[in-house]
């Protein structure tokens, strides 16, 4: 479960048609990358441009994969920042795992999950979550198919006790077919705010705005969770300026 103080109340932050609410602002990066994996700026240079912008919380979500070489390498590093940086910004060292098909579920070790400040889900395509599986990698889901397996991978990762943040929901969807039907989205929001999840609003992946409409009719408990996926220092904190721009101004 994430600490008390990062569970973010949509309700507490959004008015019922998705609109922030004046003077709100969610201080935090919940999704950055670092060139341990397929980011370009080194953690500590995401660290100085969260400082820059006042954010409070800067959670690092590296993808770890099982068996990533750099695993070792990037906790290190952030463990080390976070407490370099301690009183001045909250670092999360997080990581991000991809939903797969079949019994286990992750694309990780238990040993990263075990370390982990927090874990974000997220589905990285079908043909990913199906690796191993003797699936065409080649095969490229229409409209349907593509709803159908994003969903069904969100759900797994809406009950799974070793995730705390639903990564960029229907954000390999959006890739390909733009925004999904509401009900799609209000169903994994529902689902993840009944089982404790966040839900990321990804900036990146997803018409943010559109999303927050989205949310306000999911109904009470829904927590989310500002995301940029920022794999460069500059792209920290976009999140937060296009969800709260007044406060940004
Ligand atoms: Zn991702
Ligand atoms: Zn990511």
């Amino acid at each position: 479960m994430l600490p008390h103080d990062l569970r973010f109340l949509f309700s507490d932050y959004f008015d019922e048609r998705g609109r922030a609410r004046p003077g709100c602002c969610a201080r935090i990066e919940g999704h950055a990358h670092t060139s341990h994996a397929d980011g370009y700026s080194p953690a500590r240079d995401c660290v100085r441009r969260a400082l820059e912008l006042g954010l409070d919380t800067l959670a690092f979500a590296e993808h770890m994969r099982r068996g990533a070489p750099w695993r070792d390498a990037y906790f290190e590093e952030v463990e080390a920042l976070r407490d370099e940086y301690r009183g001045r910004l909250r670092i999360l060292c997080g990581i991000e795992v991809t939903a797969l098909r079949g019994p286990d579920a992750l694309d990780t070790d238990p040993e990263s999950l075990e370390r982990a400040d927090f874990v974000a889900g997220s589905v990285h395509g079908l043909w990913a979550a199906a690796q191993g599986m003797g699936i065409d990698p080649f095969h490229r889901p229409g409209a349907h198919e593509a709803l159908d397996g994003e969903s069904e991978l969100l759900r797994s990762l809406a009950v799974d006790p070793r995730v705390h943040v639903i990564g960029h929901p229907f954000g390999a969807y959006y890739e390909r077919h733009g925004c999904p039907p509401a009900h799609a989205v209000l169903e994994i929001a529902r689902l993840a705010a009944d089982n404790g999840k966040a839900i990321e609003i990804n900036v990146r992946h997803m018409d943010a705005g559109w999303f927050a409409r989205c949310l306000a009719q999911a109904g009470p408990g829904v927590l989310f969770w500002p995301a940029s996926d920022a794999h460069l220092a500059r792209h920290v904190g976009r999140a937060a300026s296009v969800l709260f721009p007044d406060d940004a101004a």
